[in-house]
């Protein structure tokens, strides 16, 4: 054993004592900031400074941007936590025709990802039954045991009754009515979960990895099947009383308009959803096209198709005027399906906002698509599973 009496082998003994007392703070406190780990082992800033950029470069330690998850806790910007490749998080998202699943780990690395297609609307217990199966399935592949799961993110194509941990609405997901999905998923995972909508979902991918990374305050607008907006403030999503904040395709525009499924008139999703682009659109070579298959054919110049993406932009661009007026987002962030459409949809969106929003809240509002398209509420998933982990991170 070195004595520190022994040259070169004092100094070496005493980095290797420095660095254990570092593994032990970072191991007992689970995350915290350059400045405590200098406080609580009484070394210097520059030693503690020299030891973890030679514990990250080594893979061991893990820097967490912290404004991300308390924006205004007043800590400092970025904290550390020991890394190990054994804890993982879990994301699943319900769509209404398929489910994903993904594991990542604390790096924001995905591991391993299955996809099927399922009615998942009208076959709830099935999703939560096939979604458990697959969960299963991606430890498997990724060669993980249960026990390193911290969390699980769970996504649903409909808002979200957060006091239940239930599908929010009997109109929009008829076969989730009552079932208390969080709890179900529990039980069948043995992980904590948390739920989300598809909408807030893909805010959380985008703040995380994708457009809204640079950004705090931003309005995130899902048009595709259906319409919804993910709505971030300082950082943080905007869930409201009860979780369903954001339901801007039940927004009226026109109180005489046809009758929406909500059961009201005149809903934005009567006229710029999907199916409501494809009614307008009618018959193409005789058939009924898909909504891929218009955003295509308006790509191509196909001008009826364009036109009636056109126009719904100008109607999403109504009710995002009224949500800027109220939130003040610096940006609208635009993902769904019908992104895919890029400027045929968003140009006609941003003159609509221009020409209805207060003046101050439109002057700078910066208005582009989505990063994630596809794969934007397994992502989001994932987000929310690491988001809710944080606080649950055990150090090996
Ligand atoms: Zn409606």
């Amino acid at each position: 054993m070195p004595t520190e009496k022994n040259g070169d082998g004092s100094l070496a003994w005493l980095r290797d004592r420095n660095r254990r007392r570092v593994m032990e703070v970072l191991r007992m406190q689970g995350r915290v900031s350059q400045a405590d780990i200098s406080r609580a082992t009484g070394l210097s800033r520059t030693t503690v400074s020299t030891m973890i950029a030679e514990l990250r470069k080594a893979g061991l330690v893990l820097d967490i941007d912290t404004r991300r998850i308390h924006p205004r806790g007043g800590r400092p910007g970025v904290e550390l936590v020991l890394r190990d490749p054994t804890q993982v998080v879990v994301g699943i998202d319900f769509g209404h025709s398929h489910i994903g699943v993904a594991v990542a780990d604390l790096g924001h690395n995905v591991l391993a990802e299955r996809r099927e297609d399922l009615d998942v609307n009208r076959e709830a217990v099935a999703a939560l039954d096939s979604a458990a199966r697959m969960f299963a399935e991606v430890l498997a592949r990724a060669g993980l045991e249960r026990g390193s799961v911290l969390g699980a993110g769970i996504g649903i194509p409909g808002p979200v009754d957060l006091a239940h941990g239930t599908a929010g609405s009997a109109t929009i997901l008829p076969g989730w009515v009552g079932l208390r999905i969080a709890s179900e998923m529990e039980q069948r995972l043995g992980v904590p979960v948390e739920i989300e909508n598809d909408a807030n979902l893909g805010a959380l991918a985008e703040l995380t990895w994708g457009a809204g990374r640079d950004c705090s305050n931003f309005a995130y607008i899902k048009a595709a099947t259906g319409i919804g907006a993910g709505i971030v403030v300082d950082g943080r999503l905007l869930r409201g009383a009860t979780g369903t904040a954001g339901e801007i395709g039940h927004t009226t525009l026109d109180e005489a308009g046809p009758l929406c499924y909500c059961g009201n008139r005149g809903c934005l999703e009567t006229v710029a959803s999907g199916p409501a682009i494809v009614d307008l659109v009618g018959l193409v070579d005789g058939e009924r096209p898909s909504l891929g298959r218009v955003i295509e054919l308006a790509a191509a110049g196909d001008l009826r198709c364009r036109r009636a993406i056109a126009d719904a932009g100008r109607q999403i661009g109504v009710a995002v005027a009224g949500l800027c007026n109220i939130v003040n987002p610096e940006r609208v962030i635009v993902g769904g399906l019908l992104s895919r459409a890029g400027e045929v949809l968003l140009r006609p969106m941003r003159d609509s906002i221009r020409r209805h929003a207060v003046q101050a809240a439109a002057a700078t509002l910066d208005v582009r698509a989505a990063v994630f398209v596809e794969r934007a509420e397994l992502l989001g998933a994932l987000a929310l599973a690491l988001l809710s982990s944080h606080d649950r991170l055990k150090t090996a």
